[in-house]
């Protein structure tokens, strides 16, 4: 019998509550809970222990949470001091320098929260300029141990913090962003990936600047796009579009409601030397574009659709459920016979089973047959924790329309 040199207050669960905890889910919310003995404060560790009194796992609790306690090891000699956070840290790191997808590249996400044993944590890279989300009570207490951290592993140029304001709500957490280490970039950040150029804005741009998630299947529906008309809805700055010129496109319409997005993506065409692809940009609401493509007629050999998560719960599946068909219905009204509808969802409460109901049905209401060809996720760097399956959050299906 091991002695260990730590204790911690403890959570009890109600009986018959512990099969998530024993599933190594990192989640343990509040209703799962008998007591809770040695008066944790919120932010501190605790163990977690079955009704019997079974040690069960560790973690961090936070009581004004719904998730009470985010579990982070189910090893009992396992402490939770300052070297557990940096071997976590180092470890997601060591992981992408060593995972052959990420080799062509020079931005990724270098830790994926629960995914690598760091709820709440998001280290994105962009060519040595990390993007970190705190999102967790438990993130935010050692935000500075994780920065050190990141610091003696990378020395990078600077780390920016823009941390999810509705993540961190649902933590009684007030906004936190800014300059954690280093100098704020002067102006927009060059990354490659798969071998294409683009300008990132890591200070002003979506999320953490630009849609790493994406990276392998801008690879996989390029590869449809020689010679076609492609139209790309929900563009952003335009990297698919950038992939299908590179991959000689006749021509590419990109469709954001942001013009600031459009923006980049004009600059991100032009990093690509000698095009030949004639590439516009719509400033539009998506719904209202295809619809009005519709009326004229108008057709598209690859359409692609990337919308934003149209469900953050389960109680909005039903309505996101119905934006999904009716975009997608117009959007295999627009397809030209014979063509491809590249169509996504990243709402991780719709999952690949609905999402394929989903566009069947806005296939049947617009009365054309599909075949699906392939089926997209996430690339490798959001790696999806066979035991937290909610971390499979971007499904993608390529259909050939007859
Ligand atoms: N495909 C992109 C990422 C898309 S993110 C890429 O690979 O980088 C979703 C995009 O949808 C955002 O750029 C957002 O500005 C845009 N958007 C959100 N609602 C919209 C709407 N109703 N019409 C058009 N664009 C919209």
């Amino acid at each position: 019998m091991q002695l260990l040199h730590f204790t911690y207050p403890a959570v009890i669960l109600k009986s018959g509550r512990d099969k998530s905890v024993r599933g190594r889910h990192p989640r343990l919310f509040s209703g799962s809970i008998r007591s809770i003995e040695g008066k944790p404060r919120d932010g501190d560790v605790v163990d977690v222990r079955a009704n019997t009194g079974e040690w069960l796992a560790r973690g961090i609790i936070n009581q004004q949470a719904q998730t009470a306690v985010r579990l982070l090891t189910w090893d009992e000699s396992e402490s939770i001091d300052d070297d557990f956070w940096r071997r976590r840290v180092d470890q997601a790191i060591a992981r992408r320098a060593r995972d052959p997808l990420l080799a062509g590249t020079s931005a990724r996400r270098l830790i994926f929260g629960e995914s690598d044993g760091l709820p709440g944590v998001i280290v994105d890279d962009y060519a040595g300029y990390l993007v970190v989300q705190f999102s967790t009570l438990a993130a935010a207490r050692v935000k500075q141990i994780l920065v050190e951290a990141l610091v003696a592993a990378l020395s990078p140029r600077c780390i920016l913090e823009r941390s999810d304001d509705e993540r961190l709500k649902h933590e009684r957490l007030a906004p936190a962003r800014g300059l954690l280490f280093g100098d704020l970039p002067a102006g927009l950040i060059d990354i490659f990936e798969n071998g294409l150029q683009f300008k990132v804005d890591v200070q002003a741009g979506q999320k953490t600047g630009f849609y790493l998630d994406q990276r392998e299947n801008r690879a996989r529906v390029a590869r449809y796009c020689s010679g076609a008309d492609v139209l790309n809805v929900f563009a952003y700055t335009g990297a698919f579009g950038v992939y299908a010129a590179a991959r000689s496109a006749r021509s590419v319409i990109h469709v954001d409601s942001s013009r600031e997005a459009l923006r980049l993506a004009e600059v991100n065409h032009s990093l690509q030397p000698m095009s030949a692809c004639a590439v516009t940009y719509q400033a539009a609401d998506a719904f209202e574009y295809l619809r009005a493509c519709r009326a004229q007629g108008m057709q598209f050999d690859v359409v692609i659709l990337d919308p934003p998560k149209f469900a953050h719960t389960p109680a909005q599946i039903d309505r996101a459920a119905r934006a999904y068909k009716d975009l997608n219905r117009v959007g295999f009204g627009v397809v030209r016979p014979g063509g491809i509808l590249a169509t996504f969802s990243c709402s991780g409460v719709v999952d690949s089973a609905l999402f394929q109901k989903i566009i069947f049905s806005a296939a049947l209401e617009s009365a054309r047959d599909a075949q699906v060809i392939e089926r997209l996720t996430q690339a490798s760097d959001h790696p999806v924790l066979l035991s937290f399956p909610e971390s499979e959050y971007l499904k993608g299906l390529v259909c050939r329309v007859l």
